[in-house]
């Protein structure tokens, strides 16, 4: 018999509960109390919708965040919270905002949040020094265990983040060896485990994605130390590896003390068979057979043509499971009453993939025939996609065909371009600019909403959205800011709003995903050949650029970020689907200039984070993602100025391929670092226009003029002041008008001093 269970099931709620009590609770609105008991009622809701899986994941549901439950349970407490005299979950939001409740203690600095692995989900960091200790504090993990138990439900397996990848994620804040504690973790692992276990916990799973990284032999070796450590007879350990293949720590992986290893056999299928090989004869291989990063219905006779055999051969040692924890899905499709019809039948939400398993389970453990009807079903939802004249466009695929290498070069080098575009633009030295949106104002985002539900029509919708535009051009042109931009008031978000208007996408009302804390995305989900219909945004700029004589800047989403902040179709390679979307891009960029626009900037905020896990892979990814970026971009004129943008810091490992893309101008974050990233810039001999943002857009305060020349000279000292621009960071869509005109006045203040010499 195969055993069916469960990595982790999504928190938020299917209609987002655990966000806004949260909310509530952190204004001060609710109480503790109404808290915990949301908190239990989506756990059992959460249970329920497992309760056709053998075993059953406790400890999965947090009220902020997986790691940071871990670090609490480990008395791993930052030094500035640690002598919190309050309570224990108000300190534990302390850490995860810099705030709690109102009444609840002065505020601390918040932990820092970094992606986890490659999803879109934000962990908080753990923070280590060389003289960290840890205490267990099991009683989390013991009450929701206790909870599921006296629930009745089916052999809860308690989830906790292995010692391994807790180390490898961390960061020590004095240049220490973060590994070097493992000896002093692993007892309190070890004293973990046995409390569970002492509290019935027969199997625990314990997490370590960290195993499909490249690893160094001292990592490798703490593999071995850790689990030998973690071995205590007490309860069965299932080793969770998930986010892609082992490789070279397969080996490794199978031969660990622990009773069980889960492999994510969507991303590393082809391990499935080796694994159950090299894996001695008394463990369990556990398989992540149903994508649990993204939301197609999976082709469960296909995943029965693959399975049989080896559930013949592994039997009662064969568990099967999603790929990785459903945090990184939506929870229920049948929440989704407007979704577009056809392409409703073609996904499952993390309620559905967890029928599929059972339904998977049940044919290998009774035969086919025993689920007849529901493979039927299946297979026609799959055949019905493939077939879908929506799917496959013609003459999309003939356009990829006709891409040739000359598609994504500009015709001169870029001293030719900057000199051509100079005399055109006739801008100042340190030219000033902003990165895209202006202030979102509670009437912009009642407009957009209102059009969206159809309570204003089209012509008062626009006339409220020409009037923001008219706003921020008279407020820049007051500035004195050398290229304006329109604002983006009509953007909700900067890929939905392409994906609403580019043939192949389609948006659910409830699809949230968490992204960190009480935050959610919902990701458009691109199900076919991408087409632009018509021009997208030439309407704005146009008007835009009537109401000065000033450049004003095109706003483009490059095709690079709309991918990797979709649900992207999973029958063709992501670097197919990438080149469709930079053909459309690229037409919008083209009409652009047509209609006369002289700058057109392309975002790539997200390119960084579709990097492959492994380095090794890096390049493949990074060839074609500037490919499809040089598509999108490049098929300009000379004198038509490309910008791209993009906001973080850590540029010193793909800069070659940052100048690949020949953007003559780029954007990027560099306040908060003191311009220190520049010296890779510098280091690197980047050759075209920079603009290193030198007003922080993430916090209130308004950067004064000194600090902001202070930022630009040691920005000169790296890079010639000609190829120079100032800006801020990033887009100020997130802030107040009233912040952003005096840092602005101040910025362009800072740029006047900067020429002057003053
Ligand atoms: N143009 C976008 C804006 O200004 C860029 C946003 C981003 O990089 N995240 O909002
Ligand atoms: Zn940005």
């Amino acid at each position: 018999m195969v055993t069916t269970h469960n990595l982790g099931f999504p928190r938020i709620g299917a209609r987002r509960e655990l966000k806004f009590a949260l909310e509530a609770y952190w204004k001060g609105q609710s109480s503790r109390e109404e808290l915990e008991a949301l908190g239990g009622e989506l756990r059992g809701w959460h249970w329920a919708a497992q309760a056709k899986l053998d075993r059953t994941p406790v400890g999965d549901f947090s009220f902020y965040d997986q790691v940071l439950d871990m670090s609490f349970a480990l008395g791993n407490i930052p030094p500035r919270a640690a002598g919190y005299e309050g309570d224990v979950l108000d300190n534990y939001f302390r850490v995860a905002r810099g705030r709690s409740a109102p009444g609840t203690g002065e505020g601390i600095s918040a932990g820092e949040m970094t992606k986890w692995f490659d999803t879109n989900y934000h962990y908080i960091v753990p923070e280590l020094t060389a003289e960290s200790a840890f205490t267990l504090n099991p009683s989390r993990l013991l009450g929701q265990l206790r909870e599921a138990q006296s629930q009745g439900v089916r052999s809860p397996k308690p989830v906790i983040l292995g010692p391994v990848t807790y180390l490898r994620i961390a960061k020590t804040s004095d240049g220490s060896d973060a590994l070097a504690l493992l000896p002093r973790l692993l007892p309190v692992y070890r004293e973990l485990v046995e409390a569970l276990a002492a509290q019935g916990a027969d199997w625990i799973q314990i997490d370590e994605p960290a195993l499909v990284t490249e690893l160094s032999t001292e990592w490798q070796a703490a593999y071995r130390t850790a689990y030998s450590a973690l071995n205590t007879g007490k309860a069965k350990l299932l080793l969770a590896t998930y986010f892609g293949r082992l490789l070279e720590n397969l080996p490794l992986a199978c031969e660990l003390p622990v009773h069980g290893l889960h492999l994510d056999a969507i991303r590393a299928r082809e391990e499935a068979a080796e694994a159950s090989v090299l894996l001695p004869a008394d463990r369990i291989l556990s398989l992540g057979v149903i994508d649990g990063r993204n939301i197609w219905r999976t082709d469960l006779n296909a995943a029965l043509d693959w399975l049989e055999p080896l559930a013949h051969s592994l039997a009662d040692r064969l568990w099967i499971a999603p790929s990785c924890s459903l945090l990184h899905v939506p929870v229920d499709l049948d929440s989704e009453d407007k979704l577009d019809a056809e392409v409703k039948p073609w996904l499952a939400f993390a309620t559905q993939k967890l029928e599929e398993l059972r339904i998977l389970a049940t044919a290998l453990n009774q035969g086919r025939a025993a689920v007849e009807g529901e493979l039927r079903a299946n297979r026609e939802a799959v055949e019905t996609r493939r077939l879908s004249a929506r799917l496959n466009h013609p003459g999309v695929k003939q356009a990829l065909t006709g891409i040739t290498p000359g598609m994504g070069a500009r015709k001169s080098p870029f001293t030719d371009r900057a000199a051509k575009q100079a005399a055109l633009l006739q801008l100042p030295a340190y030219p000033t600019t902003t990165i895209g949106s202006f202030p979102q104002t509670a009437e912009i985002r009642q407009a957009r909403s209102q059009f969206k539900h159809g309570t204003c029509d089209e012509a008062a919708y626009r006339s409220a959205m020409q009037a923001e535009i008219a706003r921020s051009i008279r407020a820049q042109e007051s500035l004195g800011l050398d290229v304006l931009v329109h604002g983006e008031a009509e953007r909700n978000d900067m890929v939905e709003y392409f994906g609403e208007q580019l043939e192949g996408f389609v948006f659910s009302e409830y699809g949230w995903v968490q992204s960190y804390g009480s935050r959610c995305v919902k990701p458009p989900i691109l199900f076919g050949d991408i087409r632009r219909p018509k021009a997208m945004t030439v309407e704005w700029i146009r008007y835009a650029q009537s109401l000065t004589n000033k450049p004003v800047k095109g706003m483009l989403t490059g095709p690079v970020t709309i991918l990797n902040w979709s649900f992207v179709r999973d029958d063709q390679p992501r670097s197919v689907t990438c080149r469709q979307l930079a053909l459309a891009i690229r037409q919008e960029v083209l009409d652009l200039e047509a209609a006369g626009v002289p700058i057109i900037q392309i975002d790539e905020a997200a390119l960084r984070e579709g990097l492959p896990l492994r380095r090794s892979q890096w390049k493949e990814y990074l060839d074609w993602a500037v490919e499809s970026f040089r598509i999108a971009a490049n098929g300009v004129r000379d004198e038509t100025q490309i910008h791209t943008h993009m906001c973080y810091s850590e540029f010193n490992d793909i800069l070659a391929s940052i100048a690949a893309m020949d953007a003559d101008v780029i954007t990027i974050e560099t306040s908060r670092s003191n311009m220190e990233l520049l010296e890779a810039f510098k280091t690197f001999a980047y050759p075209n226009g920079i603009g290193p943002g030198v007003y922080d857009i993430h916090s209130p305060n308004i950067p004064t003029e000194r600090q902001m020349v202070e930022l630009m000279r040691n920005a000169a000292k790296r890079i010639p002041a000609e190829r120079l621009w100032v800006n801020p960071d990033c887009g100020l869509k997130t802030r107040q008008w009233e912040e952003v005109i005096p840092a602005l006045a101040n910025m362009v203040s800072a740029a006047k001093a900067l020429r002057a010499g003053t």
